[in-house]
Parts: C-alpha cells; sequence; structure tokens
C-alpha cells in the first residue's frame, strides 16, 4: 500500500454502527483523516435509528467484548454505567434454567457482563470515539444521511469509495468517488462488499452459513413495583425437546426487556397478547409469572434473519489490498449467544494491534489484519455453529466428526456447569470470550464433563447465592 495523490493518508470506514466507530479508534494515529460514511442521520439524544433494527432487541455485552472495548476506549466501561447500563455478573446476576434443572448461582464474579439498549450503548460509544478523535493526531468527520455505493479500484487494490447523498433536493444526490488509502467495511449484515468485489472483476469470497431458524421477538416492561422485581435476570434458552427461549433483563432506568425467541415452527409472535402467551410455553414458567407484576412499555418488535454467516475474507487473495472487513460485514452470529458486538470489538483491537505491530499501514498489512480479525471471531464461531447444529437446515455447510463430537461434548458440559463450580467457570470463560475453547477440554474439565454422573439442576429459580 503506498499514499497515492488522491487517497493522500484518509481512510474511509462505511457505516458508523459500533464496528465502525471502534474500527476508528483502531486508526487513531495510523492516519491523517478518518472519514466515516453514515448512511443514516443519527437521532437526537439516544433513540433508535433504522440502520440498526436489530436494536430493538436485547443486547448484552460479554465480558470479553467488555475488556476489548475498553482496551480500545479506556473509561467507557464507566460512562456506560453513568449512562445506566447495568452489570450482571454471571452465574450469580443471571438466573439460568438449563434442560436439567436451574443452574446454581455462584458467587463467582469473573464475568461483569453488561445490560443496557442498544441506543445507549451506541451513542456513548460514539461521543466517546468522537472525543477520543479531538485528542489525537487524526481529524475524523462523519458524513451522515450518505450511502456507499460501491468500491473504486481494480481487482489489486481497493482505492476509495462511490458515495450518495441520502437526503436533500433529487438534483443534489448524485454520486461521487472519495479516495482512500484505505476503506473498512463496517456496514453490518447487509454489507455489499461481496457484490461490490465481483464488481472490481474479483471471485467472491467463501462464505459459510449455519441457519438454526430462529426469530425473535422482544417487549419492554417496567416491573410495577420496584421492591418485587427480581434480584437478578433470567434466562431460559430453548433446547431441542423445547426449542423455545427467553430472556428477561433489566437495563437503564429501570426498565427491563423480554427477548423471546424460537427456531422454524415455533417463531415468537409479534402481537402483544399472543406474545405474552407465548411466553407460558417456554421451558420453564417463570417469566411468564413475572409478567403479571410488570407494564409493557412497548410494542413487540420482530426480528427473523439470525443466522450464523461468516465470509472468508482473512484466505489467501481474497480481498484486494486496501479494504478490511469488520464486525457483522465479515461474521454474523445466531444472536442468543450475545456475541456479535463482543466480536466486534475483539476484532477492531486486532486490526490495532496489528497496524502498531506492523509498523503502520503499507503494503500487505490489510490482509494480515485481516486475518487477525478472523482469528478473533474463531471462537465465537465455534460455540455458536456447535450449539446451532442440531437445528441447522439441510442447506447449511456440513457439521465435520470433529463439530459433532464437540456437540456431544458440549451438551454433557453444559449439564454439568449447571451444578460444578469448576467446570461451571470454564464454560463462562469460553462462552464470555475470554479464554479459548481449549480451556473446555483441559484435562480436569473433561474427566468432570465426561465421567461424573449426569445429574440435575435446581428444581426451581434459586434465591440463594453460593459462595465459591
Ligand atoms: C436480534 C439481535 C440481537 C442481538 N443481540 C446481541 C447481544 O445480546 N449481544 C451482542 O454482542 N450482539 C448481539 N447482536 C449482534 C449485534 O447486533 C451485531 O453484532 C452488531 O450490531 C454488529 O455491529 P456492526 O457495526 O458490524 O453492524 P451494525 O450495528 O448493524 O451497524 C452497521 C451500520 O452501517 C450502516 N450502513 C449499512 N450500509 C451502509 C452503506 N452502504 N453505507 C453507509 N452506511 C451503511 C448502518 O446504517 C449501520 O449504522 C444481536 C443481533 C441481532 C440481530
Amino acid at each position: 500500500m503506498t499514499e497515492h495523490s488522491n487517497g493522500g493518508r484518509t481512510a474511509i470506514v462505511v457505516g458508523g454502527g459500533l464496528a465502525g466507530m471502534l474500527a476508528v479508534t483502531a486508526l487513531l494515529g495510523q492516519v491523517e483523516t478518518v472519514t466515516v460514511v453514515e448512511r443514516d442521520r443519527y437521532p437526537e439524544g439516544r433513540g433508535f435509528r433504522k440502520g440498526v433494527p436489530q436494536a430493538r432487541h436485547l443486547h448484552v455485552l460479554l465480558s470479553g467484548g467488555r475488556h476489548a472495548l475498553e482496551e480500545l476506549l479506556p473509561g467507557t466501561v464507566a460512562a456506560l454505567g453513568e449512562a445506566g447500563a447495568r452489570g450482571l455478573y454471571l452465574s450469580r446476576d443471571l438466573l439460568t434454567r438449563t434442560p436439567t434443572g436451574w443452574q446454581r448461582r455462584f458467587d463467582e464474579r469473573r464475568h461483569l457482563t453488561l445490560s443496557v439498549t442498544r441506543p445507549v450503548l451506541d451513542a456513548v460509544v460514539r461521543e466517546r470515539v468522537l472525543g477520543a478523535a479531538a485528542g489525537s493526531a487524526t481529524r475524523v468527520e462523519v458524513l451522515e444521511a450518505t450511502e456507499v455505493t460501491g468500491l473504486t479500484g481494480d481487482a489489486s487494490r481497493v482505492t476509495g469509495v462511490r458515495v450518495r447523498p441520502r437526503d436533500g433536493a433529487p438534483g443534489a444526490r448524485s454520486e461521487r468517488e472519495l479516495p482512500a488509502v484505505l476503506v473498512v467495511d463496517a456496514s453490518g449484515r447487509g454489507s455489499r462488499t461481496p457484490q461490490w468485489l465481483a464488481a472490481l472483476g474479483r471471485t467472491v469470497p467463501h462464505e459459510e452459513t449455519v441457519d438454526a431458524g430462529i426469530a425473535y421477538a422482544t417487549r419492554m416492561y417496567r416491573p410495577k413495583d420496584p421492591a418485587t422485581a427480581p434480584d437478578a435476570g433470567i434466562n431460559v434458552p430453548g433446547w431441542p425437546e423445547c426449542p423455545r427461549g427467553a430472556v428477561y433483563v433489566p437495563v437503564e432506568d429501570g426498565k427491563w426487556l423480554l427477548t423471546m425467541s424460537g427456531v422454524r415452527g415455533h417463531h415468537p409472535p409479534t402481537d402483544a397478547a399472543e406474545f405474552t402467551a407465548f411466553s407460558a410455553t417456554i421451558g420453564d414458567p417463570y417469566i411468564h409469572e413475572l409478567l403479571d407484576r410488570a407494564e409493557p412499555l412497548s410494542p413487540v418488535h420482530g426480528f427473523r434473519d439470525t443466522r450464523n454467516r461468516r465470509r472468508h475474507f482473512e484466505r489467501p487473495g481474497a480481498l484486494p489490498d486496501g479494504l478490511l472487513v469488520l464486525g457483522d460485514a465479515a461474521c454474523t452470529f445466531n444472536p442468543v449467544y450475545g456475541q456479535g458486538m463482543s466480536v466486534a470489538a475483539l476484532g477492531a483491537l486486532a486490526v490495532r494491534r496489528t497496524l502498531t505491530d506492523g509498523g503502520g499501514l503499507r503494503y500487505g498489512i490489510t490482509a494480515e489484519a485481516q486475518r487477525a480479525v478472523a482469528r478473533a471471531a474463531e471462537p465465537a464461531w465455534l460455540a455458536a455453529v456447535g450449539a446451532d447444529r442440531p437445528y441447522a437446515s439441510t442447506g447449511d455447510t456440513k457439521a465435520g466428526l470433529g463439530e459433532r463430537l464437540s456437540t456431544w461434548y458440549l451438551d454433557r458440559l453444559f449439564a454439568r456447569a449447571a451444578i460444578d463450580p469448576v467446570v461451571g467457570a470454564a464454560f463462562r470463560d469460553v462462552f464470555n470470550l475470554t479464554a479459548p475453547p481449549t480451556r473446555l477440554v483441559a484435562p480436569r474439565i473433561f474427566l468432570r464433563t465426561v465421567f461424573l454422573p449426569r445429574r440435575p439442576g435446581l428444581p426451581g429459580p434459586p434465591a440463594a447465592i453460593e459462595a465459591v
């Protein structure tokens, strides 16, 4: 990669959502200017916007993502706390019903996850990114209400993007080119990078999908009497015999979000009365009972495209120089595992480290950075597709022997984790993306998982917190 007269030292980030904003932090000090091109106009305050439709649904930031976010943007976790984000220690503050009974409530305090509505999270991150940029050598500008429509360059190098304003008089909406030395696609699950690459004459990168066919429906509530609200969130995931689940968690301002989900044939309804009725059909009645003590604050919002999908941009020769793909644009996950935002943060951190350790922007560095992004997503991918395989549709990528074995093993491990603090701690480390999956097959964990008998969990939601 060389500086070129038009692109100078400008990087363009496509999409000013979470991954896009975190990409900016990775580029501070590396280029003179970062131009973020965002299709939406940001709302006044901390409101919902059209470009991130999933923002209506429950979003938990796992502790692995929380660490990455804090490393990228120090002070952000405290700022989220000030904005009302609730910290939930696992397993103490999230009561979980497993197929074998309720999980014991260990006071482990190793994994603090954050529960907050997505508009608040995105706004706090955006404010802090722009604040960090103001104190850096890099100028950051955001082109709101502007859509990227394609890439410029050729099959070997991307030299910028084509953009089109989304509002203004029709005559003012003509396309123009923005040159750049680096383009980062962070445009989310609807990314058009494969089509844009094809238009440059490149082969479209290999894509894998595993689709459990899950649909989401979410509604916001406020407990009628905060004194009788539960002292923890509640998680009743689906399992093969009852593939309907729900998570009910506190967010900012005394509000609670209830997200329900179900695989094909079990999709949660978006009609308010039917939604409430559906909550009685999940694997445990506790959440349904709690709804009697809460008033709804919103309509029910649905969401359907929840497949796991990764595009192998990291494979040799998959991308032209000067292009990087981050966040959901590279890899999306079944959201029930709560991994996407964490993977976006881990990916941005991987880019920053690659640029810092690799001597900054130079020819070949985007390929290295893309490999680091893919490595950062791998543990989450293995966990999500391992768990989803039993529900996957026939057209999906087939599971190999290794993946089938890991599905069997994870099933046993999940049951054990509900009652065993040692196995539970390993399970939480991996599912929070703070330890590699190999932690689940460490000798001590393997022996306890395979040889100790399967025992049921607790018969009801535990009130008692157990010291470990
Ligand atoms: C229902 C649901 C629930 C989820 N729950 C969780 C959870 O609990 N925990 C978790 O970690 N993750 C969760 N996720 C995943 C999480 O939402 C994503 O991983 C995360 O939003 C990815 O960030 P992103 O910036 O890549 O994409 P987005 O947040 O989708 O942002 C993309 C941005 O790009 C803009 N854009 C798109 N196209 C263009 C264009 N052509 N030009 C300019 N701008 C463009 C959009 O307007 C948007 O601002 C959930 C996802 C879903 C669907």
